[in-house]
């Protein structure tokens, strides 16, 4: 039976990715040698890395000449400790959407002020707050979380500001077509569009390097300046991962890339809200404004029957669908390898489950 991932990270890569990956951890490109036991400092480890930062800007539309790419160790979660300990030097505005955001804002008030902004209404998580009125006020930068993995919100457009822009993009980076340009610092995990565990992809404008906080003695893995002076090597790098995003990234721009995946992922989305709102027995956690094209979160109206539509989806191939811990419900997350027949899938699956089950 053939099973279909909708996991929300680590979560579905290519099958090529998985095929050529595991040929490689055997013979690299017939050098004889494992992936697994090459140095970081020979000349096949530097073309895995100079490429995969190449992808990395291609995709982006940006150049080497105005921004430094990095793949860092210690996940998303310790960029935002690092984010404000290199660039906080009096007061930050970070937008609250999450608890991943939640995460960034306690960490970033150990080094500074920190300003909140985040949805007031009984909604709370479940709906985005309205950005239109951000003040361009003097904030070394403004923060945020393009998409929120947990609820499934994501902002459609990117936060206007005329501050420096950060932004977490863990879950949505490489899935539609933005203005990379218009942010100073872009970290992602990589465990969703880019590759597998263990790499952190850290991306940042040159002109914003002006803007670190030089007074404060940083411990050296966790100084951006340091990791860029040492070319992106100060230490071993997460190798397998790098050469993983390598595979992945190549295969999305093989692809079409992000022009593809934004039509793409909207048509897949699309699909599973419109049978979220048809259906009589399911129902959209987000409303229209807020919701994610990437992690898609529902209710089944009666909650009795959450465990026998696991088990009716297990039995359908189904993987990866109960709802985040802290929320409950169901999420089915739509990464860039997911494919429209998985999500024809599923949403036979939703129909099917009805045609049981409903009235
Ligand atoms: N930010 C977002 C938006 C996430 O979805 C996640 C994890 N899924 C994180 C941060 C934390 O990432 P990590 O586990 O790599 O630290």
């Amino acid at each position: 039976m053939k099973i279909h991932n909708f996991g929300a990270g680590p979560c579905i890569l290519p099958q090529e990715v998985f095929k050529k990956a595991s040929e490689s951890v055997l013979n690299l490109d017939n050098s004889g040698l494992s992936v697994l036991e090459i140095s970081h400092r020979s000349n096949t480890f530097q073309s895995i890395f100079d490429r995969t930062k190449k992808m990395v800007l291609e995709l982006m539309e940006l150049s080497d000449v105005t921004h430094e790419v990095l793949f860092l160790q210690g996940g998303a979660s310790s960029q935002f400790a690092l984010v404000p300990m290199n660039f906080l030097k009096q007061k930050a505005l970070y937008i609250d959407t999450g608890v991943w955001s939640a995460k960034a804002i306690v960490e970033a008030r150990n080094f500074g002020q920190v300003e909140v902004l985040k949805n007031s209404s009984s909604e709370g998580y479940l709906k985005l707050p309205d950005l239109s009125h951000i003040s361009s006020k003097d904030y070394d930068y403004v923060h945020y979380t393009s998409n929120n993995t947990i609820y499934g919100t994501q902002f459609e457009d990117v936060l206007k500001t005329d501050c420096p822009l950060v932004c977490d993009m863990s879950s949505d980076i490489f899935s539609k077509q933005i203005d990379f340009n218009l942010f100073d610092l872009i970290y992602a995990g990589a465990q969703k569009n880019i590759g597998s565990a263990g790499m952190t992809l850290v991306v940042i404008r040159k002109t914003f390097l002006d803007e670190l906080v030089k007074s404060r003695t940083k411990p050296t893995m966790f100084n951006y300046q340091k990791h860029i002076e040492k070319g992106g090597l100060l230490n071993t790098p997460p190798v397998f991962s790098i050469y993983v995003a390598m595979l992945n990234l190549s295969w999305l721009k093989e692809q079409g890339g992000l022009s593809y995946f934004d039509s793409y992922n909207r048509q897949k989305s699309f699909l599973v809200y419109r049978e979220l709102e048809r259906n009589t027995l399911f129902e959209p956690k987000i409303h229209i404004g807020s919701r994610s094209s990437m992690n898609i979160t529902f209710d089944l109206i009666n909650q009795g029957l959450s465990t026998v539509f696991l088990e009716f989806s297990s039995r359908k191939g189904i993987h990866g669908i109960k709802g985040h811990r802290s929320l409950g419900g169901f999420r089915a997350s739509l990464y860039n390898a997911l494919t429209l027949e998985s999500v024809e899938g599923l949403v036979k699956n939703l129909s099917e489950f009805e045609r049981e089950h409903g009235n």
